[in-house]
């Protein structure tokens, strides 16, 4: 599809979900699927201005005026926010209002997710309620607004007034009105911003006042009419008049404190009894405002931060199989790739057979994934209202992918294997294991190029990775390659002969025997054939080390052609003994350190194994035990938590600084 079709299809996506959401009250994709859409078409209209239409979404604020209303135009057009989605596009953000004007601070809000309104009062009476709709016409909605209890029909302030709000349902009311729904054999509503919206837009005010809406005000139109010259004052001005406010807005000189706020809040959310979907960030002092200006759509002193996605939906457009170096076959769904928690992401785990029955997942679904512990995406479930009528159920295959040998599911497991030793796959992935960061690490022996080199025929085990110099010639001639390059990769290849014993293990692949219980061999046996010579009880006697793995282990060195490939390697002269790395140190000794946010001084493996060398423990989830967090930026609820519990936090600099003391 080229950029033209591409700017089409988005356009007319785009345009249904909108009449979906803001005529029918009921969307069909997650606001965050919306917003990846229109962050598509917005970045592929700004490189393809000769593509701009005015009839394009991306020109538009919000949504369709409903006729059934009468129609209110707005003195002060109803704008719509601009969005970040990241630190960096906050600091951008500040770094243009500082570039106008210095000194200023923010107030920032809570982003509430429900629908904006705008309240007129004149004389101190309630004489109008209008939505937003297009951000210059609303509907007027007067008689659904009285119904609103936190909102006062009348006021004690003589002079005109408009003031601007989030109409919302909270999550107590929401459940109570689909409990209702449900009783009555009517659809659900998809979430309370939902409810809120189709409950206002009634014409029968009766049914909006049985829903329990509420109203945080947010904004006073024209505050200066009013003698006001910041916006926190504007909001204590409200809050005098009896509007309902919401306490939890603060102000932050820095843009560091509002990323702290958000973070706060990030973790906080699920606490609240409403919905918020980000965080706003206002210039508080008002007369900055006519300085910094407006866009067509947003004023340029406001931002809306957007939490990220959690769970987004795509199609899947294909299942294949991939084979692991166990031969594990795993079924992998092909997305239409999307934007999930900030990267894109277009392939997702089926982890096995059953789990694929289990859920019906099929080809063509539509489907909604998230990632499982924040990094590897899953499939969480399907649309079935959105499934084609053609589609058929899943089918596991039953021989492999590559080698097609006939797949074994042992009885008890739920996944299936290749038995066969020289399946090309196997040995490609257990090159990539053996050669990778955690395991033996030599640069420059990446996935790629490991299967070319394989499928060159350089490559057929792994003791051919230190025979890789006899084929020097042939090497720098290779396309993409050059002398520089394989002295480089052959001096990595040869300093990884000097790993330590637990690199060395776990880079062979031994079945169950991870990152961790290779450390836990290592430093129980000071050589690797002494391994090979040790019963089943005194591998149990080990802690850490169960039956299963007891059994792996046992297998692996009876395997005689296991041990010719030690044997080899040995003679290769790679390490096979143990020496341990922990020099103990007083800071980090016993004491349990977090990772989290994005470090920038060290790479994260790096910095675990700094703290394991030096006697300390390194853990996925802060708890009351944890010694130390060590906080990169973006840190999100790991550093919220810590907090909350007192744990000490320390910043890249500070590590280095302990590391270094
Ligand atoms: P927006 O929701 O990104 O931000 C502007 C709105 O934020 C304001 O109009 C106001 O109502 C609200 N708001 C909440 N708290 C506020 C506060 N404290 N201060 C100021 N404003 C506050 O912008 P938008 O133009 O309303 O965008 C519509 C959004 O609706 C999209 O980004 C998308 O997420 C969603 N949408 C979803 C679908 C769908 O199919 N799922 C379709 C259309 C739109």
């Amino acid at each position: 599809m080229n950029v033209k079709e591409r700017i089409n299809e988005l356009r007319n996506i785009l345009k249904k979900y909108n009449y979906e959401y803001y005529v029918k009250d009921n969307p069909s994709v997650s606001d965050q699927e919306f917003d990846a859409l229109l962050h598509e078409l917005i970045k592929l209209e700004e490189e393809n201005p000769e593509l701009h239409s005015i009839d394009s979404p991306t020109q538009r604020i919000g949504g369709i005026v409903l006729d059934k209303f009468q129609k209110v135009t707005h003195d002060v057009p109803m704008m719509s926010l601009n969005n970040a989605f990241n630190s960096d596009e906050l600091r951008s953000f500040d770094n243009k209002i500082r570039k106008v004007k210095q000194d200023i601070t923010y107030n920032v809000e809570l982003k509430f997710d429900g629908l904006a309104g705008s309240l007129k009062y004149k004389n101190g009476l309630l004489i109008q309620g209008a939505t937003r709709g297009n951000g210059v016409v609303g509907e007027n909605i007067t008689n659904n607004i009285k119904t609103i209890k936190s909102i006062p029909l009348q006021i004690n302030h003589l002079f005109d007034l408009e003031v601007r709000g989030e109409i919302f349902m909270s999550k107590k009311s929401f459940d109570k009105a689909n409990k209702e729904r449900s009783n009555e054999g009517q659809d659900l509503f998809k979430n309370p911003r939902n409810a809120a919206a189709g409950s206002v837009r009634q014409l029968d005010s009766k049914i909006a006042s049985k829903r329990n809406l509420d109203m945080f005000i947010y904004s006073v139109i024209g505050p200066e009419d009013h003698g006001l010259v910041s916006h926190s004052e504007s909001l204590e001005f409200a809050k005098k008049l009896g509007f309902k406010i919401n306490p939890l807005s603060r102000i932050c000189k820095t843009i560091d404190e509002v990323i702290y706020f958000i973070n706060e809040y990030t973790e906080q959310r699920d606490n609240l009894d409403y919905e918020i979907d980000g965080i706003v960030i206002k210039v508080n002092e008002l007369d900055a405002y006519s300085e910094i200006g407006y866009t067509a759509k947003s004023p340029k002193w406001a931002i809306a931060y957007k939490f990220p996605a959690e769970e987004v939906i795509t199609r899947i457009n294909s299942i294949t199989f991939q084979v692991g170096r166990t031969g594990q076959i795993t079924p992998v769904a092909n997305l239409d790739p999307v934007i999930v928690q900030g990267s894109t992401v277009s392939r997702a785990t089926l982890h096995n057979e059953d789990y694929v029955v289990s859920k019906d997942i099929r080809e063509n679904d539509y489907v909604v994934i998230r990632k499982a512990g924040d990094i590897i995406p899953e499939v969480v479930r399907v649309l079935e209202d959105r499934r084609d009528i053609l589609s058929y159920p899943f089918m596991m295959v039953s021989r492999c992918p590559k080698c097609e040998s006939e797949l074994v599911r042992r009885s008890g497991e739920a996944d299936h294997y290749c038995m066969n030793d020289f399946c090309d796959s196997k040995i490609i992935e257990s090159l990539i294991h053996f050669a990778s960061r955690k395991t033996m690490n030599i640069e420059g022996l990446g996935d790629r190029i490991v299967e070319q080199f394989y499928n060159d025929g350089f490559l057929k085990r792994i003791s051919d990775i230190y025979k890789l110099k006899d084929h020097y010639k042939d090497l720098i001639v290779k396309e993409g390659f050059g002398v520089k390059s394989i002295d480089k990769l052959i001096e990595n290849i040869e300093i990884s002969k000097n790993n330590n014993l637990d690199k060395f293990i776990f880079g062979l692949g031994i079945r169950h025997v991870g990152e961790k219980v290779s450390k836990v061999i290592a430093s129980n046996f000071t050589n690797l054939f002494e391994l090979g010579t040790v019963s089943k009880e005194q591998l149990t006697d080990i802690d850490e080390i169960g039956d299963v793995i007891a059994l792996s282990i046992i297998d692996y060195f009876n395997n005689e052609q296991n041990i010719s490939l030690l044997n080899e390697l040995e003679a290769l002269g790679i390490n096979m003994s143990y020496e341990s790395n922990v020099e103990e140190k007083a800071e980090f000794a016993g004491k349990t350190f977090v990772l989290t946010g994005k470090l920038e001084l060290f790479k994260r493996d790096q910095a675990k194994e700094m703290i394991e060398n030096l006697g300390g423990k390194v853990s996925g989830s802060v708890s009351k035990k944890t010694n130390y967090v060590v906080a990169g930026s973006e840190a999100g609820s790991k550093l919220a938590k810590a907090q909350d519990l007192g744990v000490a936090v320390l910043t890249e600099e500070q590590f280095r600084d302990l590391l270094d003391r």
